[in-house]
């Protein structure tokens, strides 16, 4: 367990903090396709074989819990899904407090019971300034001018860790509203909750990258799943001839049924405000992981997803670079055809830079997790 000693004012993170990490491994010359679940298996294996062995053997009988701080679209999500691809659902979850508040909002409104456990819980768990029936009413969306307090997003928290169970867990979202004194406080509540090792996971990635990845997203408008047109292409690209157009084509077979056709994915509403519709918002995360990061006694892990471009040639292998893809029309075979390249791109300093895929961060996770847990 560790605590929190001081809070120190609020200080600018330096890039440098997070260190640039090496993938290669010598000796081996051998391509892998990390969109492939298999082959990402062995990949890993490779790369990170002993380091995941010990933390298999680490899961047997103990857990964690991780906070994950990144900007939104910083692939915090993705990064928990591929650490529970290698470790197991039975000994890893994940919470992300947005869809806990959200699924609590809506088991509530439409059932007496859930409601009822709610605040039986609640009446044990709670300590705030707001009447618990007052917060539910805040959370139900009947009083819009009460905001939900921290006190009580801290009960639907510790409700939901003890419902996961005794395992490794990756937090996602904390609430934003917070001076510094509650924040260390909110983060002192959940440590003392849970008598294991926890820690931060800092993620650094440029803007450019949050924007290319708001600016191309594409959605299925049947499964919700998200691609990239730019940085994440599906394997089938459709074409409309009348406004020039390239579009991604739904990957899930279950979806070319649901739309009789092939399922054309399309950008969310709101995308086109761009960062100007973001930028308030990237402004309270670094706020946020500027004060994570000047929190004493907790260890950090600090995620990079980028690199210099002229670095990157002797720490990691081409395959774990994101590519940007380009398309052109093939008239004679009707057919688009992919263009893959390296992406460069300026980083927040004006470097030019590269971005990692996830999986390689995840492996230069999985190593600093085995020094925090001494293992
Ligand atoms: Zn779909």
């Amino acid at each position: 367990m560790f605590f929190f000693l001081t809070v120190i004012p609020c200080i600018k993170m330096a890039n440098s903090e997070f260190p640039l990490f090496k993938t290669k491994v010598e000796g081996s010359s051998k391509k892998f396709n990390l969109s492939d679940p298999s082959e990402r298996r062995e990949y890993f294996h490779l790369k990170a074989g002993p380091e995941i062995e010990k933390i298999k053997t680490y899961l047997e009988k103990n857990s964690f819990i991780a906070y994950l701080l990144g900007k939104k679209n910083s692939g915090k999500g993705t990064y928990s899904k591929l650490f529970i691809e290698i470790f197991g659902e039975d000994k890893v979850a994940q919470i992300s407090i947005g869809d806990l508040v959200r699924s609590v909002h809506k088991a509530v409104a439409s059932d007496r019971q859930q409601k009822k456990s709610l605040i039986e819980f609640l009446e044990k768990n709670y300590r705030g300034y707001l009447p618990i029936e007052k917060a539910i009413d805040a959370l139900l969306g009947r009083d819009l001018q009460t905001l939900l307090p921290t006190e009580f997003i801290l009960a639907l928290l510790k409700r939901e860790i003890s419902k996961v169970g005794k395992k490794a867990l990756f937090l996602d979202g904390f609430p934003r509203n917070l001076d510094q004194v509650s924040y260390s406080l909110f983060f002192r509540e959940l440590i003392g909750y849970r008598d294991d090792p926890d820690f931060f996971v800092l993620i650094d990635l440029p803007e450019k990258v949050i924007e290319e990845r708001m600016k191309w997203r594409r959605v299925c408008p049947f499964c919700q799943t998200s691609r990239n047109l730019k940085l994440l292409p599906t394997t089938k690209i459709g074409y409309h001839q009348d406004k020039k157009e390239f579009y991604l084509v739904c990957d899930n077979p279950v979806c070319q049924t649901l739309a009789g056709r092939s399922s054309e994915m399309i950008a969310k509403e709101g995308q086109d405000l761009g960062m100007e519709g973001i930028k308030d918002r990237l402004a309270t995360d670094a706020d946020l992981i500027n004060k994570a990061n000047s929190l004493y006694g907790i260890p950090k892990i600090f995620l990079r997803n980028s690199m210099p471009a002229d670095q990157v040639k002797d720490l990691a292998d081409d395959y774990e670079i994101t590519p940007e893809y380009s398309y052109e029309w093939n008239e004679a075979e009707k057919k688009a055809v992919v263009i893959e390249k390296p992406w460069v791109f300026p980083d927040d300093n004006g470097i030019d830079s590269v971005s990692f895929l996830a999986p390689p961060v995840v492996i230069s996770f999985i190593k600093q997790l085995v020094k925090i847990l001494n293992l």
